[in-house]
């Protein structure tokens, strides 16, 4: 069978290059005579192979000396409690935005250790914007300040990123991780589950300015405390190698298309092209306001649920896949992560317009 263009939102495409790689290398990694399934977490290839994952992070994301990389198990899901045992040690409160579900089950989570203040929410229109942000409402006392940098199922991205003083940022960059250029030094801490942008399901990296690490609650169990992974460079416990690995390679692939300001300009290039079909089209309709919409996850309905029923069924025929929307939004969603090839999104588009002449 042929691959298809896959438009899932996670886990999702990983780049061909890469999986052919892994291919390649599945059986016997280098010299080692073994998979890197099979290797010992503290044997000499596999710590090379996690050093070399965070140097090309660390290069492409122009993270500073002064960060920890961290690559962890949980998802980013686990990241919801971390976060606040570990951050929520002066005062026990944070501010929040809720720009979607990520982030309420952020706050939730949150809200078992300390208290949460939410600045705003959008969600009195299903979440299809980027709130605006009152200053006045921030509280400097605040242990952190926390986002959801891009809204994985609504498509909504912020453009501007709150100025939060000397409350650290925290951001959840799931789904935009190495998709946009991100100036690390603006936050905190950031954290991304790898299945969107960075490679299977499995790793979590976690980007950590070093002054807030050691400070976690007492009860904080000893796998959920940052100081314990950065003090023994991700090395703790078994992690999870393979995912690593493979992630390491995706880094690379950035790097050989260019790095991150490169992925940026692909990435506004795909969006583009499906925004413009969108905005031209009085068929299709994309749900988002449009100077908060995603590069990475594009939601858009048809006039009918039948309609909307009929163009996922013929798209999957005809090779696009994964293209319904989540249940609270309805309709589709495209989600365009750097693996998708502009020319993916360009069949897409034209399946879109000859949908559209045949149904309209
Ligand atoms: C997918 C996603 C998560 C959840 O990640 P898991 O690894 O499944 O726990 C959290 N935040 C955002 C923005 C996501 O897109």
């Amino acid at each position: 069978m042929e691959r298809v263009y896959n438009f899932s939102a996670g886990p999702s495409m990983l780049p061909l290059e890469v999986l052919e790689k892994v291919q390649k290398e599945l059986v016997c990694y280098g010299d080692s005579g073994m998979s890197v399934m099979e290797m010992s977490h503290r044997s000499k290839p596999f710590e090379k192979i996690i050093q070399s994952a965070e140097a090309t992070l660390r290069e492409l994301m122009n993270i500073p000396e002064n960060y920890k990389v961290l690559f962890l198990q949980g998802g980013g899901s686990t990241q919801f409690a971390m976060i606040p045992l570990n951050l929520m040690n002066k005062n026990n409160k944070c501010d929040i935005v809720l720009t979607g579900q990520w982030s309420k089950k952020a706050k939730s989570e949150a809200l078992k250790y300390g208290k949460v203040n939410v600045i705003a929410s959008s969600e009195d229109k299903v979440f299809s914007y980027i709130p605006e942000l009152d200053k006045s409402k921030f509280d400097p006392e605040a242990d952190y300040f926390y986002i959801t940098y891009n809204n994985t199922i609504y498509g909504t991205r912020y453009t501007e990123l709150p100025d939060t003083g000397n409350v650290p940022l925290v951001a959840d960059i799931s789904s935009n991780i190495l998709s946009q250029e991100i100036d690390v030094s603006k936050f905190g801490l950031l954290f991304a589950g790898a299945q969107k942008n960075v490679g299977p399901a499995g790793v979590t990296v976690i980007i950590i300015r070093e002054d807030l690490i050691g400070n976690a609650m007492d009860i904080t169990p000893t796998m959920l405390d940052y100081k314990i992974h950065a003090d023994n460079a991700s090395l703790y416990n078994t992690p999870p190698c393979f995912a690593i690995y493979v992630a390491g390679l995706v880094f690379e692939w950035v790097k050989e298309k260019g790095g991150v300001k490169a992925m940026q300009k692909i990435n506004e290039k795909k969006a583009g092209i499906l925004y413009n079909f969108l905005d031209e089209s009085d068929f299709f309709k994309g749900t988002v306001v449009p100077k908060d919409r995603s590069l990475m996850n594009a939601p858009f309905v048809l006039p009918t649920e039948e309609l909307n029923a009929k163009f996922i069924k013929e798209a999957t025929v005809a090779g696009f896949v994964n293209l319904k929307g989540h249940r609270t939004v309805g309709g589709m969603r495209a989600s365009i992560y750097n693996a998708m090839p502009v020319e993916g999104v360009e069949k897409l588009v034209a399946f879109m317009k000859k949908f559209e002449m045949d149904n309209k």
